[in-house]
């Protein structure tokens, strides 16, 4: 423990889990220091979806007013075949009444986050352009070791929490079961306001498990109120990803593969997407597939993609990126006696929390994966046939809509938004 006996916490990356982590410490009187190698938290990366989970740990938070400002409101997901079949129709409200979705532009949902750990000023210190290389555990402290500003740099905490994303390097090897990149990825690229399809539901398009495609209501940007925007992913293998687009015959033909199974969605398409010669900008998104044996001991615990990286496909890794920030609150204040924290009790309750939650998320994303996204010839017909046969049976149609929802704790149990939102905490402010 340092000088003065308040427990000092390291988190190393800035991200959704890092930044939720710290307000949710610094809210419990707790010194943290930030990590960050970037030289600034800049407006990088297109949309995300923050399911009802999420949307809860943002109220618990404090944070869902301004969310909600500058997000797109989500009522559903719909997702059609190259028939017209809608093979995907879940509504949040099939969930529960109150339940919504809310598209969010990464760069929005770092802002929310960011503006409130500016109101702890005292208690949280930010350390940017700091790549955390090391940690070296003994049983009086945790040293992290790294560069700042290129320069080598070690500080000394009591606890340190790795919230550096899905190509952490940090994981205590010991831990690790799997670590390996998906074959696929997608192009993404943010584009206004798709006006021509419903703009309150994530639409996705699907051609056997080859072509898969989404348009996604992001909101606004903070800098840009005023300007609502789309976001659009295109499926793809992760080695085809750089030639994309390379030129206007590719962009051409892009467009007519589309249109011949969508009309309406490449008509919209062929207005904003511009010749690649305007070098329209196009992310590319690579995936990773994690799995850990547990999530904290002693003085290290792991939060977000860092602790459970998956594939995009059911849409949650911000959103448990956030459960498990507000779940590390949680427990913090449980195994806290004045400033002493119990280790045991610590991780035992952060893995009540995680634990079967996540395995239930990861095991569910393993699966449908390959049904969405690969080269096999049987992967989509198996999608279309089981998907369209379980949506007619109401017990089913409903147990989807509350895994998009992120609150599934177990394949037959579930969280309760309120008991997140509403969870106690000693609020500053
Ligand atoms: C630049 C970027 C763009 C993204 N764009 C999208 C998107 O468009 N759509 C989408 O669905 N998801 C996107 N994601 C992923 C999404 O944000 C995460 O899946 C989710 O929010 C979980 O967040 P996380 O905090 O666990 O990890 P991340 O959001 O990945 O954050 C990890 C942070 O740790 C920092 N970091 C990494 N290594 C170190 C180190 N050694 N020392 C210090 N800091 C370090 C990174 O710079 C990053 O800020 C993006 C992630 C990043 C980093």
């Amino acid at each position: 423990m340092n000088q003065n006996n308040t427990p000092k916490f390291a988190i190393v990356g800035a991200g959704t889990a890092g930044l939720a982590a710290a307000i949710l410490l610094a809210q419990q009187h707790i010194h943290v220091t930030i990590f960050e190698k970037a030289h600034a938290l800049e407006p990088v990366g297109a949309g995300l979806l923050l399911q009802p989970s999420g949307l809860a740990v943002f109220e618990h938070l404090g944070v869902l007013e301004d969310a909600l400002k500058l997000g797109a409101l989500v009522t559903g997901l719909e997702g059609q075949l190259a028939n017209g079949f809608k093979l995907v129709d879940s509504h949040y409200v099939q969930a529960h009444p109150d339940f919504y979705g809310l598209g969010i532009h990464r760069a929005t949902l770092c802002h929310v986050l960011e503006k409130k750990c500016h109101e702890y000023a005292e208690l949280i210190t930010w350390h940017m352009n700091t790549d955390i290389e090391r940690l070296n555990e003994s049983s009086h402290e945790i040293r992290v070791i790294g560069t700042q500003h290129q320069e080598y740099f070690e500080d000394v905490f009591d606890h340190v929490i790795i919230a550096n994303g899905a190509r952490s390097r940090l994981r205590p090897r010991q831990w690790v079961k799997v670590d390996q990149a998906y074959p696929w990825g997608a192009k993404w690229t943010i584009v206004p306001e798709c006006l021509t399809l419903d703009t309150q539901i994530l639409h996705q398009f699907y051609d056997r498990a080859k072509i898969m495609m989404g348009i996604l209501p992001t909101g606004a940007i903070p800098n840009q109120p005023q300007q609502r925007l789309s976001s659009i992913f295109w499926s793809l293998p992760t080695n085809q990803l750089e030639s994309f687009l390379p030129d206007q015959h590719a962009r051409s033909e892009w467009l007519k593969e589309i249109s011949q199974r969508w009309k309406p969605a490449a008509d919209w398409l062929e207005q904003v997407i511009t010749n690649p010669e305007e070098k329209q900008q196009w992310l590319s998104a690579n995936y990773r597939d994690v799995v850990l044996s547990k999530f904290g001991e002693g003085r290290i615990g792991i939060i977000g993609d860092a602790a459970h990286a998956m594939s995009p496909q059911l849409g949650q890794g911000a959103n448990m990126a956030l459960l498990d920030a507000w779940a590390l609150g949680q427990a913090v204040r449980h195994a806290r006696d004045n400033q002493t924290i119990d280790r045991v009790k610590l991780w035992q309750h952060y893995h009540q929390h995680r634990k079967s939650s996540t395995d239930f998320y990861q095991f569910l994303s393993r699966l449908l994966t390959p049904l969405y996204q690969s080269d096999l010839w049987w992967a989509g017909t198996l999608r279309d046939f089981s998907f369209s046969w379980m949506y007619r049976i109401p017990y089913f149609r409903k147990e989807m809509a509350i895994t998009v929802t992120g609150l599934k704790s177990g394949m037959f149990s579930q969280m309760k938004y309120q008991d997140i939102a509403h969870s106690s905490l000693n609020r500053k402010k």
